[in-house]
């Protein structure tokens, strides 16, 4: 089953949710290392990847790292070196080739699978915060999840209406028959 959110308007923001952080708690969605690579097949960066303690570890580190530098690059605040060395790292390693066989098959070059998706979000992640959609970003509201607003007012306030959005209508109409 899975309870991982896609869909928040970029991966960086994807990867980042698979820490949720609801008022004061910590719902960690990488427990162990097939946590991992389910979420990056799912995430469809790779077909079979099978991750070790290690890199489990380290997707953590990477994850946590981001999500700092992202804080700050939101307030404008510089952010800690050690962050910003770890994040540069991963993207400066390699990430899969697409390959044209003799048949004419694609085949995909490269590091190992779970390698080559930490070294891809850490690109994306690059981008993303050096870029114009860093302005966009929101908190929901429910969930407190980090999301891309594309709406034109930039007024969101939810993740998504089904999820959060609706949730919180429905506690505020209940609130209001009790009172
Ligand atoms: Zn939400």
């Amino acid at each position: 089953m899975s309870d991982f959110r896609f869909g928040l308007g970029h991966v960086t923001l994807d990867f980042l949710a698979t820490l949720g952080r609801p008022a004061g708690s910590r719902i960690e969605r990488l427990a162990a290392p097939h946590d991992l690579d389910r979420w990056i097949a799912e995430a469809g960066m790779a077909a079979a990847p099978c991750a070790s303690g290690q890199l489990l570890d380290d997707a953590r580190e990477l994850r946590e790292a981001i999500r700092r530098v992202l804080d700050c690059a939101r307030e404008g605040s510089p952010p800690g070196a050690p962050d910003l060395r770890l994040v540069n790292e991963w993207a400066r390693r390699p990430v899969a080739a697409p390959q044209i066989g003799p048949d004419l098959a694609r085949v995909s070059v490269g590091p190992d699978p779970v390698t080559g998706a930490l070294a891809h979000i850490a690109r994306e992640s690059v981008e993303f915060m050096t870029g114009p959609e860093l302005a966009r970003v929101r908190t929901c509201a429910g969930c407190t999840l980090l999301f891309i607003d594309r709406s034109r007012p930039g007024t969101r306030r939810w993740c998504s209406m089904e999820r959060c959005g609706n949730r919180n209508k429905t506690a505020h109409y209940r609130q209001k028959r009790r009172t």
